[in-house]
């Protein structure tokens, strides 16, 4: 693409040198933020660049049902239906029981999944722990409905003890429980057998989980299954599943695919004739780019070779909190995670080092495409603003070698008591 913008002659219209100016700009700035950016989740060194003529020439648009080509010609809904059917085998859907689509992102799969959830339990309460992306919370709350936060413990996974004692206050209702297949901050996984579990327990059969995998739920599933840290897919419970296109797959712009148990999409759409609720998808328009791409990338990298990378990454991020824990930095990793937290550096180092950042804690993430030597030069300039001849003050609690709590006091709540549950938009109450 690049190549296409430096050569005008190509173009059907000379591109006016002030573009170029502000493309060539955009693209040195993009160029070297790369060097320093290791704090949010983008693998890169996917080669995209076969892809260019179709970024192009047409306007692909996968109109409406994935699985319904339409009128339109200009559509991979073909191609989709496979990276769909891949995704659903990785997260061992029912070969005849499920249904998906690619997404603009895993909020607009998540947000799908709960409309499909409260259209089949139009009474269901929704448990998310208190770890939750905040996009999960937003979508709970443009959807209007009724969310119980779950506590977690101190990285960052449910405290299924709290979710048995919160489901025995709305024993009546419909539970919609959301379980994190690698948290935003820590890649904490929450055990959908466990959560299962405890809904059987309850007697509580009208029921929907949902896991959020947008983060961690490839590189896990690719995991054999004794080697994962809990149940993340459908086989452990889940009724839907979302992942990330743009995350460990690299996809070029954001997107996402939602996994739903086929049955429960038809009798959601029974449902829905009495509530007058469209069956479809969230967005009319779906980019037929995004599918192409991610087809692109699972029929040119087979499942082993990006479990591979998925290996090499677990292991920088590995070496990389032994490194922090060398220098002193409280760090924490969880063995099957990418990310690795500590608490936040002084500002010379956050200024230079592309950081994601939750309360008092950053995280780095060693997607694929970070390399060692980053992490060592990170390290190196933590190490330097940590000396003693260091003009920075403050920094007890970056070099306290115990352990330490990484959610904040007010997320991890308390187990005990009734938690109230409340409607999140601002100014209605339940
Ligand atoms: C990134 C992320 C999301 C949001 O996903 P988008 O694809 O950006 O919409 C939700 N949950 C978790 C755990 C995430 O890491």
């Amino acid at each position: 693409m690049l190549a296409e913008v430096a050569t005008p002659a190509a173009s059907p219209c000379p591109i006016p040198d002030r573009v170029q100016a502000v493309l060539l700009e955009l693209q040195n700035r993009l160029a070297s933020a790369a060097a320093t950016n290791i704090g949010f989740p983008a693998t890169t060194g996917f080669d995209y660049s076969p892809l260019a003529p179709f970024f192009s020439s047409y306007l692909l648009n996968n109109l409406g049902d994935p699985f319904v080509d339409g009128a339109y010609p200009m559509h991979t809904k073909a191609l989709e239906r496979e990276v769909v059917d891949t995704l659903a085998d990785l997260f061992a859907a029912p070969p005849d029981d499920r249904w998906g689509y690619v997404c603009a992102g895993a909020t607009e799969g998540t947000e799908y999944a709960l409309d499909l959830a409260r259209t089949l339990h139009p009474d269901g309460i929704v448990y998310h722990s208190a770890a939750a992306h905040h996009s999960v919370t937003n979508a709970i709350r443009r959807l209007d409905m009724i969310a119980v936060p779950v506590a977690v413990d101190a990285y960052g996974e449910m405290n299924y003890d709290d979710l048995r004692g919160q489901l025995n206050y709305y024993r009546t209702n419909a539970a919609i429980v959301i379980a994190n297949i690698g948290t935003a901050v820590t890649e904490a996984v929450d055990d959908v057998d466990a959560i299962t579990s405890i809904l059987d327990d309850r007697a509580v059969r009208r029921r929907w989980i949902h896991a959020d995998a947008a983060l961690s739920g490839i590189p896990l599933a690719l995991l054999p299954r004794q080697d994962r840290p809990a149940g993340i897919d459908f086989t452990a419970g889940a009724d839907s599943v979302v992942t990330s296109g743009h995350k460990f797959l690299g996809a070029p712009m954001p997107c996402a695919v939602v996994l739903v148990r086929a049955t429960h999409r038809a009798a959601a759409a029974r449902a829905a004739t009495y509530t007058g609720s469209p069956d479809a998808t969230v967005a009319n328009s779906r980019s037929g780019l995004a599918a192409l791409v991610l087809w692109y990338a699972l029929r040119t990298t087979d499942l082993p070779t990006l479990a591979h990378r998925a290996e090499q990454a677990r292991l920088l991020a590995g070496y990389a909190h032994d490194c922090l824990q060398d220098i002193g930095v409280a760090s924490h990793h969880h063995p099957w995670a990418f990310t690795v937290s500590f608490p936040t550096p002084p500002a010379e180092v956050t200024q230079k080092w592309v950081l994601g950042k939750h309360g008092t804690r950053s995280q780095l993430i060693c997607m694929p495409g970070v390399t060692r030597p980053q992490i060592d030069a990170f390290v190196a300039d933590l190490r330097a603003a940590l000396t003693p001849t260091s003009t920075t003050g403050g920094l007890r609690g970056l070099l306290q070698r115990r352990p330490v709590p990484i959610t904040p006091a007010t997320e991890t709540g308390s187990v005990a008591g009734p938690r109230p549950a409340r409607r999140t938009r601002p100014g209605s109450s339940s």
